[in-house]
């Protein structure tokens, strides 16, 4: 079966690749998720058949309850599929032991989420070190590599600040070098700017443009066409299946689109 993906923008389609592409980082096949629930089973996902090439920047769309976080979270090791495959990086996922389910998801993939999810008593740089913690790293390395994850998103000046000290903006961006600090080869967003403001929104999808271009595969789940017009690939889910996928063969430059808007008012703090 091929994977149906047309092409939009100028230009002309892309190559159909088949479901049997080696060189994809992600590899879904017939997917499906079911909840079971006292009231009947919920059929979130159904049969979803995708593979993600290392270095895209694929936009997931849909309407509310289609399955984007559900696919989302079967991409990340968070959950596990009712049925179907799942090769990451081309390692078979179902067949791992919880523990090693945890190792894989916490050297290939970060994560990025709509409320930051920042621990509120940490500072900046606690919050982005705690994931070299699990992974078992310590000391002036692990602290030097979370400076290092900071400088990369523009904080490197707020690493002593609280998530309260720090507009959403930032805080969002502290969120993205914790999701950088163990060196993935993917970082899944969902909805990471549902809380922003137009300008913040688009210095977010900025970093991501940057870390996309240093080879890293992005994954962002966006309601908003404006946000998805950044990304390489649209992929629109309903009612649990793709319905659409396409080439965006001319992604909107974050960086140029934030040298064309008007000059920053300043940020307000989240509070
Ligand atoms: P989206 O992120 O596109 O809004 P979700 O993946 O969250 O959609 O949800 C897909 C469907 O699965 C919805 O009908 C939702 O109600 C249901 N669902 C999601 N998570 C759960 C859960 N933990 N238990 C039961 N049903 C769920
Ligand atoms: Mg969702």
């Amino acid at each position: 079966m091929l994977n149906g993906r047309t092409a939009v923008g100028v230009g002309t389609p892309s190559a159909e690749r088949t479901e049997a592409n080696p060189a994809a980082i992600i590899h879904v096949e017939r997917l499906t998720k079911d909840y079971v629930l006292a009231a009947g089973i919920v059929h979130a996902l159904r049969a979803v058949t995708l593979d993600v090439n290392p270095g895209e920047f694929v936009a997931i769309m849909g309407a509310s309850g289609s399955g984007k976080s559900t696919f989302m979270n079967l991409i990340g090791c968070l959950d596990r599929p009712t049925s179907g495959t799942y090769l990451l990086d081309g390692i078979d996922v179902a067949n791992l032991a919880r523990d090693e389910l945890a190792l894989v998801r916490n050297r290939k993939v970060g994560f990025v989420f709509q409320g930051f999810n920042l621990l509120p008593r940490m500072s900046a740089l606690g919050n982005v070190m705690l994931p070299m913690i699990y992974a078992g790293l310590s000391g002036e390395a692990m602290r030097n590599r979370g400076l290092a994850a900071l400088d990369a998103v523009g904080l490197g000046d707020r690493a002593d600040h609280r998530p309260a000290q720090m507009s959403g903006g930032q805080q969002q961006r502290a969120a993205i070098a914790r999701a950088l600090v163990n060196g993935p080869s993917i970082i899944l967003a969902d909805e990471p700017t549902g809380n922003l403001d137009s300008r913040t929104s688009v210095e977010v999808m900025a970093i991501l443009q940057q870390l996309n271009a240093h080879g890293i595969t992005i994954i962002i789940v966006t309601h908003e066409s404006d946000i998805a017009a950044y990304c390489k690939r649209f992929v629109r889910f309903k009612d649990g299946r793709v319905i659409q996928d396409q080439t965006n063969l001319s992604p909107r430059s974050a960086a140029a689109a934030l040298a064309e808007l008007p000059a920053e008012e300043p940020e307000v703090m989240a509070s």
